[in-house]
């Protein structure tokens, strides 16, 4: 049974609510069949929380998307929205219920007065979009009210933001020439590089990086951002991506840089692994050959299971700054349009991203906890005493 949980399906010409515990439905050729047939996903979905779970079904655009949303009591769920071909709806909704509940750790950790939200779009990102489609899917966002805002994600622009807020003033990262943000990544590099050097002075006791080896998997907008900070400091970078024109824009400004074939990334003699591709690269089959001292990215999700792998990791002491703390330079960034942008305000705050990991590794060292049990644990305690504060007011 789904404790608190309501799946609102939400369509143009008809709206419908149904309790989540309701036999399988099928609405507009919208089915519904797989989640309600299935029952550890109603398990999965009753142990994760969520407070609300939207579908949105509009034919005459061809939009299907999942908003959920995992918390509210720090304030509205802020998180992207994704665009991605994905096997099958139950693969769209797991991915949007996972990276939800990232997003309320991420900003009640980060000191945002924000809850956790994501939101996908069921398509292929290169074919699929349209102007109607993304304006449809603000109407949809505007429909909730301010509970969720939406930004740009994985197969998102600011282009497409823009259409988004034709029909909400419920979105952010929108353009600079718009008053919004613009590209989150360098500050996203900026919160990694805090966190990475925090990492660095709980291992060898400063945080200098000069003569520090770190290896940098993905170079794309974060990683790149990410290899000038670490550079300027002094830091031997080596480098990998799966595509060589990426590889060429950082070989291009750093010829020094030792580029590393993706397959043997793993085994490599360096003293940190930055991971700023995908997730779940943190598994049973990478973690035995790491070399490293210390895990600090950018990718989201990179434990593929979060219990055992974060164990693995301290048994082989190797210290993993969690990613949704490190990596929250974006969402402090797209936080600061919501009060008016200013870069060098969120600059600031994302600064403190250092002083934060610092915090986190005495509170799980204190509590024999791994650094991502300690995050976990700081953002609920968060989320729980103001919770607390407002039910006494
Ligand atoms: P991006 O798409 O610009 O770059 C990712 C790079 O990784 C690409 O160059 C891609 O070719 C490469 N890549 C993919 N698979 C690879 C593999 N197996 N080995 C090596 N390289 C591989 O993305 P980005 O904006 O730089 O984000 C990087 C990561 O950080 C993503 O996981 C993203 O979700 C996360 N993140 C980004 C932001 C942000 O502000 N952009 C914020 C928070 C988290």
């Amino acid at each position: 049974m789904l404790k608190g949980t309501v799946f609102t399906v939400t369509q143009f010409k008809n709206y419908t609510t149904f309790a989540a515990n309701q036999q399988a439905i099928t609405i507009n050729q919208f089915s519904l069949t797989v989640m309600s047939s299935n029952n550890e996903l109603f398990a999965k979905l009753a142990s994760m929380g969520h407070e609300q779970v939207v579908l949105c079904h509009d034919e005459h655009t061809g939009l299907k998307a999942i908003v959920a949303i995992h918390n509210t009591v720090l304030g509205p769920a802020l998180g992207g929205t994704r665009m991605w071909q994905y096997v099958n709806d139950e693969e769209a909704l797991i991915d949007a219920l996972r990276l939800s509940e990232g997003m309320t750790y991420k900003s009640a950790i980060s000191g945002l007065n924000l809850g956790g939200g994501k939101a996908v779009i069921i398509g292929d990102s290169r074919k699929n979009k349209s102007e109607a489609l993304f304006r449809r899917y603000g109407k949809f966002i505007d429909s909730l009210g301010g509970k969720y805002i939406t930004a740009e994600d994985v197969g998102t622009s600011k282009g497409d933001m823009e259409f988004i807020a034709m029909e909400t003033k419920h979105v952010t990262g929108l353009p600079e020439h718009r008053g919004g943000s613009g590209d989150p990544s360098p500050v996203t590099a900026y919160g990694v590089f805090m966190g990475l050097k925090a990492a660095v002075k709980k291992v060898y006791g400063h945080d200098h990086l000069e003569g520090k080896k770190v290896l940098v998997q993905g170079t794309g907008n974060v990683g790149t951002n990410l290899i000038d900070m670490l550079i300027k400091e002094g830091a031997h970078i080596s480098i990998s991506d799966i595509f060589e024109d990426q590889i060429q824009r950082v070989t291009k400004l750093h010829p020094g840089v030792k580029v590393v074939d993706p397959a043997k990334i793993y085994e490599q003699e360096v003293d940190i692994y930055a991971p700023c591709a995908l997730g779940a690269t943190l598994n049973d089959e990478t973690i035995p050959s790491l070399k490293c001292k210390i895990v600090a990215g950018a990718a989201n999700n990179q434990l593929k299971d979060t219990a055992v792998h974060a164990k693995m990791l301290q048994d082989r002491g190797i210290l993993y700054a969690p990613d949704f703390l490190i990596n929250a330079g974006g969402i402090i960034n797209v936080y600061s349009e919501l009060e008016g942008y200013n870069r060098q305000n969120a600059l600031s705050k994302t600064e403190g991203i250092y002083s934060q990991t610092l915090r986190l590794f005495d509170f799980a060292e204190q509590n024999n906890l791994t650094t991502h049990e300690a995050a976990v644990q700081m953002a609920l305690r968060r989320i729980d005493d103001i919770r607390k504060l407002r039910a006494n007011r």
